[in-house]
């Protein structure tokens, strides 16, 4: 708002104000309240004003996300990132498919690779999982004759790595390379399941050998 006054207490009052309108809502991770929260999406359109009465159109306004929680706002690119909820179910179904892409490297035979793999999948998110319910899931997918199911593990990583931290990643690859060393030392079935797993990651190689190693040293 631009204030002015003229002539001995005659004023009056010119700006640009901006109508919104609500044209979306749903759920978002809110970054300033940290946490899921419900959005408006809004669209403004911008007026030019005079004595508060609207005059000419002056276009459209940046349209902006606002917390329903805490009212803040925010350019459109805060919808990009996924809500915890979300975040937790792309984790949950990476673990899954991880583990399976272990067990279908050769571990399946080995009941402490199965229970492994099992513990692996019920901590990420399925705290029912059995056994009977991961190898009924690894029947299907070696069906396709695929040693590595590496579409099933691109699709279930690929939306998750872009929000995991370098850590996170590493952390389930140890995770794959545990089921693997479950039933001792690597089989190289084994070993070429975990190198996809760490390229789908978005981990180096190196770093996948080196994190590899680490954790057989030991077995
Ligand atoms: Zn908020």
């Amino acid at each position: 708002m631009v204030h002015s006054r003229r002539r001995g207490g005659l004023s009056w009052v010119a700006g640009v104000r901006t109508v919104w309108r609500v044209v979306e809502d749903g759920e978002f991770y809110c970054p300033d309240c940290g946490g899921d929260r419900c959005y408006q999406r809004l669209e403004g359109r911008r007026r030019f004003t005079l004595l508060r009465v609207p005059l000419l159109p002056r276009g459209r306004a940046v349209p902006v996300v606002e917390c329903s929680y805490c009212r803040h706002r925010f350019s459109l690119q805060a919808l990009d990132a996924p809500t915890t909820v979300r975040l937790s179910l792309m984790l949950r179904d990476a673990v899954q498919a991880i583990a399976l892409a272990v067990l279908a490297a050769g571990g399946a035979e080995s009941r402490a690779a199965r229970e492994a793999a099992v513990d692996s999948v019920r901590d990420g998110g399925h705290p029912d999982c059995t056994e009977e319910r991961l190898l009924t899931l690894l029947a299907a997918l070696t069906a396709e004759g695929e040693l590595v199911p590496e579409t099933e593990l691109r699709e279930a990583l690929s939306p998750l790595v872009p929000h995991l931290a370098t850590a996170g990643r590493e952390s389930l690859l140890r995770e794959a390379a545990r089921i693997a060393l479950a039933d001792g030392r690597y089989l190289s079935g084994e070993s070429a399941a975990l190198a996809t797993i760490g390229a789908a990651l978005s981990l180096a190689p190196t770093d996948t050998e080196r994190l590899l190693t680490e954790a057989g040293q030991g077995v």
